[in-house]
């Protein structure tokens, strides 16, 4: 950590940072469901590096995808007949992709869907909900959904928040912000105002505050709202594309949005992202109107490594293992919680979902996660890792194809001596 302070602008991983761990830790490598620190030490890992390894670290097909097209050098952007196969690849998977552009991260992606939002509507805001995340860059950092929310406990209307300084002027004004999940609220919202709104975009499982999944009929009512009023459906699909489904959340709660994001999984972390979507919409780019950059944007190892991810998501369709392996593990957490007197609140589908204490037996939108504990979240987050077991700071797990099912008892045994431990320290 002195070492790394001395170059790393804040020394370490803000995971550590933020929640007070007591060791800083570096790591060398992963392997299937396994990682490694710089001291020797085996971890079994939840984090999957913040979501992207949906197959489990260096999966073999991935990492001879890369190297066999690497020794063919380095071709970018609109260069390698690769692009074009991929491109052909995700039309056949995701509902909406009737035509799509390549871009490096899913901050970018995002930002492209929004121009070509404003572009096509003329009109200058999105509306966008409380608690969701949608990347790092100046206007998206102007909200309430920092990741690691620092607001007080407290179920009264959190205050928009900028996350960081130098962000220019005039961010903040480019959003309406509404809690999520309240349509007769986004409905009288967008009576009153749709005529300055280019875009509604939604995370369609909220992952980044809890992991809280649509009540039944929102995401319905939230896209024939947008075909009322002309304005774009964004989804977010950075984390629940090829998690939920092959075909992202679009296909797993069946709705079509306009535009839509995808990064993460899709190539297992290499840095390659898409925005996809409806032709109508897509054409602002098509006709030149948007323009689309980035000289290192579909890279031909970034799609090689797309194309190995998806082709052994397609092959192996892991998804029902997948699910059943997060929901056996959410479940043996409650008991676990329930056995040894702690109030955990257990939320999410399964391929991903959130740990928070509270005494809150569900959790509906961003204000319900205001109530969480996260001093009891970190000791517990800390207890985990002293035991060998990661989980993202904020109580977010992910669950890998590499996963087996004594990864998952393993993880449940020890939670439960890891809750029982805190309860004899309170
Ligand atoms: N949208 C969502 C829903 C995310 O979770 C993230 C990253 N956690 C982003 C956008 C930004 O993606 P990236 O970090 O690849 O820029």
């Amino acid at each position: 950590l002195e070492r790394a302070k001395k170059v790393l602008a804040g020394g370490v991983s803000s995971e550590f940072r933020k929640y007070n761990h007591p060791h800083a830790l570096f790591y060398t490598h992963g392997s299937g469901s396994r990682i490694y620190d710089a001291d020797g030490n085996e971890y079994l890992d939840f984090t999957l590096s913040q979501g992207p390894l949906i197959l489990g670290h260096s999966h073999p097909r991935v990492l001879s995808a890369v190297q066999e097209y690497s020794a063919g050098g380095q071709l970018f952007a609109g260069q390698h007949i690769r692009e074009l196969e991929l491109a052909e690849q995700l039309q056949r998977l995701i509902p909406s992709a009737e035509i799509m552009r390549f871009c490096l991260d899913g901050s970018e992606a995002v930002q492209t869907a929004f121009r070509v939002a404003r572009a096509k509507t003329g009109r200058p805001k999105f509306l966008r909900f409380e608690g969701h995340y949608h990347g790092w860059l100046d206007n998206v950092s102007w909200g309430i959904s920092a990741p690691d929310a620092t607001a007080a406990g407290s179920r009264n209307a959190p205050a928009a928040h900028a996350w960081s300084a130098g962000l220019p002027a005039g961010a903040r004004d480019e959003f309406i912000i509404l809690p999520w999940n309240d349509l007769p609220l986004l409905q009288s919202t967008l009576a009153e105002r749709h005529g300055e709104i280019a875009a509604v975009i939604t995370e369609p499982v909220m992952c980044n505050n809890g992991c809280i999944l649509p009540q039944p009929g929102f995401l319905e009512g939230m896209r024939a709202l947008c075909d009322t009023y002309g304005i774009a459906l964004i989804f977010d699909e950075v984390i629940t594309g090829f998690r939920l489904s092959l075909g992202g959340a679009q296909q797993y709660f069946n709705i079509t949005p306009d535009l839509s994001v995808f990064a993460k999984a899709m190539a297992s972390g290499y840095p390659i992202s898409a925005i996809v979507g409806k032709r109508a919409w897509m054409d602002q780019i098509t006709e030149g109107r948007v323009v689309h950059a980035g000289t290192m944007n579909a890279g031909n190892p970034t799609i090689a490594a797309a194309q190995a991810t998806l082709q052994v998501l397609e092959e192996t369709q892991p998804y029902e293992r997948i699910f059943r392996y997060g929901q056996m593990l959410m479940s043996g957490l409650r008991r676990a919680a329930g056995r040894t007197g702690h109030q955990m609140t257990v939320s999410g589908p399964g391929p991903m979902f959130h740990t928070g204490f509270s005494g809150q037996p569900a959790i509906r939108e961003y204000r319900d996660t205001l109530d969480f504990d996260r001093g009891l979240l970190a000791l517990f987050i800390s207890g985990m890792h002293d035991r060998g077991i990661r989980i993202i700071g904020r109580g977010l797990w992910y669950i890998s194809a590499a996963h087996t099912e004594a990864d998952i008892h393993l993880a449940v045994d020890t939670a439960e001596e890891v809750l029982g431990n805190m309860q004899h320290n309170q």
